[in-house]
């Protein structure tokens, strides 16, 4: 994936925000961030109070970009003001919702306005260690996170009595072991401590007892990334970007069929059009046939819903989520049984197996969708797929579940009659253009 700066277009003019120095040289230094107004809000934010912090996130109206957009200052104002047992911030940074790319490329191009925004975000919650937990696949994003992280250390930055505040932080980058549920706060907080990650009961909240039971906050990279922007321009200038519910810069992921893959920095509300006319457009002209908001656990989206304003409303009010802002194109060359099938075997083999309705479900879904792409389905098949998703939805134990059946409930509304026609054709399997022989 290649990284591309905001061009002006169409979209309410912006300057690039979070992507700003991605294209300087040595991006991820020390030296190259500090040179770029880099540590400035940390001197700023440990002049005030944790308090003050709070509220100006608060105020910022910053909202989770994990996916589910919580209100970020809300989340940390849930930490006891009082700590009577060791507070932690643990950054979410095992990124592996399909299509979502935007955190990786951060870490590796700007590793340390996530330490910043780490440190800002500690002391605003007074807490005296924060653990950043990356997918171990990530070995290079994992690397350059150490690395700044040394840097910081020398620097003053981290360690005791910062910057002569009195405030004390370390760091820890810890490597997951690659499995998608650990992205799920309470599985992630479960792996760090070492055991198998599998997700807690909701609630506690991890703010009452999150990792070894102690006030927690779990926030995702891109959210704390941004805080020292916020520190900096204020909440005003904060929410002169997007929308009213959803201000703010986002980086949007644009995968697939388009001439210009990557990730895009543009205002929360952004629509699919301006996106595509930033991204090059559709690949060779090919015109549009799905796509999804925010990865493939956000129900998809056609090409009715070009002018969809991507924000946590927008794309509710239209029947999706945001989600991650993984938009992936699709063309109107696949086969859409194909794609929710592929998506369908990753639910399959990521479900942690704790509970049953995903555990049994998404092995039966996968089953049922492999069957009609083979050509073996029936149209009694698609009813039954509906109802197994019905039994999943709302009745598992976590968001995985209910993602699993987003590609195959919305697939269904939008493509019906191409699920029917294999069914009906039954011509002894199909193939996506490019893809191998199923076996
Ligand atoms: P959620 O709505 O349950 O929680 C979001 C956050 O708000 C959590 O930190 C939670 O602790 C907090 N929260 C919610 N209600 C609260 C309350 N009453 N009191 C205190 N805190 C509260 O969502 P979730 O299950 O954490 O995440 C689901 C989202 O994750 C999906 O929307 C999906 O888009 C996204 N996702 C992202 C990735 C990725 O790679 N980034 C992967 C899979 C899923
Ligand atoms: Fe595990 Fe799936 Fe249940 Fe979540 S919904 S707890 S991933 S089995």
């Amino acid at each position: 994936m290649t990284q591309a700066p905001i061009s002006q277009s169409s979209i309410s003019p912006v300057t690039p925000v979070l992507t700003k120095r991605w294209l300087s040289p040595n991006s991820w230094t020390l030296r190259t961030y500090e040179q770029l107004e880099g540590y400035t809000a940390l001197r700023k934010a440990l002049a005030g109070t944790p308090d003050q912090l709070v509220e100006l996130v608060k105020s910022a109206g910053l909202r989770g970009r994990g996916g589910a957009g919580f209100p970020s200052g809300v989340k940390w104002s849930f930490m006891p003001k009082e700590p009577t047992k060791p507070h932690y911030l643990v950054i979410n940074a095992d990124e592996g919702e399909p299509g979502t790319c935007k955190d990786i490329p951060l870490m590796m191009a700007d590793p340390h306005s996530l330490i910043e925004g780490c440190i800002i975000a500690s002391y605003a919650m007074r807490a005296n260690n924060c653990m950043i937990y990356v997918r171990g696949e990530a070995l290079h994003p994992i690397r350059r996170l150490n690395n700044a992280v040394r840097e910081a250390y020398q620097a003053g930055y981290l360690g005791k009595d910062i910057l002569g505040s009195g405030f004390d932080l370390d760091i820890v980058v810890h490597a997951g072991a690659g499995a998608y549920i650990c992205g799920e706060e309470t599985a992630l907080l479960d792996s760090l401590e070492g055991k198998r990650g599998q997700p807690r009961l909701k609630p506690p909240f991890p703010a009452a007892a999150g990792l070894y039971a102690c006030p927690t906050t779990v926030n995702n990279v891109e959210t704390i990334a941004t805080v020292p922007y916020i520190v900096n321009g204020g909440s005003d200038w904060f929410r002169k970007m997007g929308s009213e519910k959803s201000p703010g810069p986002k980086i949007y992921s644009i995968s697939g069929h388009v001439e210009r893959p990557g990730q895009y920095e543009a205002p929360l509300g952004t629509t699919l059009r301006q996106l595509l006319e930033l991204a090059g457009g559709m690949k060779d002209g090919v015109p549009l046939k799905f796509w999804t908001p925010g990865g493939s656990s956000t129900p998809m989206f056609t090409a009715e819903h070009l002018d969809v304003p991507l924000d946590f409303e927008g794309a509710a009010e239209a029947g999706s989520m945001l989600g991650t802002t993984a938009v992936m194109v699709f063309n109107e060359t696949v086969s859409v049984p194909w794609a929710v099938m592929k998506w369908t075997q990753f639910y399959e083999h990521e479900s942690c197996g704790k509970c049953t309705p995903c555990r049994e479900g998404t092995y039966w879904l996968a089953q049922v969708l492999e069957r009609m792409v083979e050509g073996r389905g029936t149209q009694e098949d698609i009813d039954t797929l509906l109802d197994v998703c019905d039994n999943i939805f709302g009745r598992s134990f976590c968001a995985l579940g209910d993602g699993a059946v987003s590609p195959i409930v919305s697939g269904i509304k939008y493509f019906r009659e191409e699920f029917l026609a294999l069914c009906q054709q039954n011509t002894g399997g199909m193939k996506n253009p490019g893809e191998p022989e199923l076996v």
